[in-house]
């Protein structure tokens, strides 16, 4: 997966609006308390809270 340049850096976490990592198919929230997994799909994030996947 490879979003489009620079889209990574002006993303934030809906919830805590701590900047994301990209991972295998999902933006995870680097925030602490957070950890919210967002979904990718199709190239579009979906910064969603009640589509994220919650940290086990
Ligand atoms: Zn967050």
């Amino acid at each position: 997966m490879s979003l489009e340049a620079g889209l990574l850096e002006i993303l934030a976490c809906p919830a805590c609006h701590a900047p994301l990592k990209e991972a295998e198919a999902e933006l995870i929230c680097t925030g602490g308390d957070c950890g919210l997994a967002y979904p990718v799909r199709d190239g579009i994030p979906v910064l969603l809270v009640d589509e994220a996947r919650r940290p086990a």
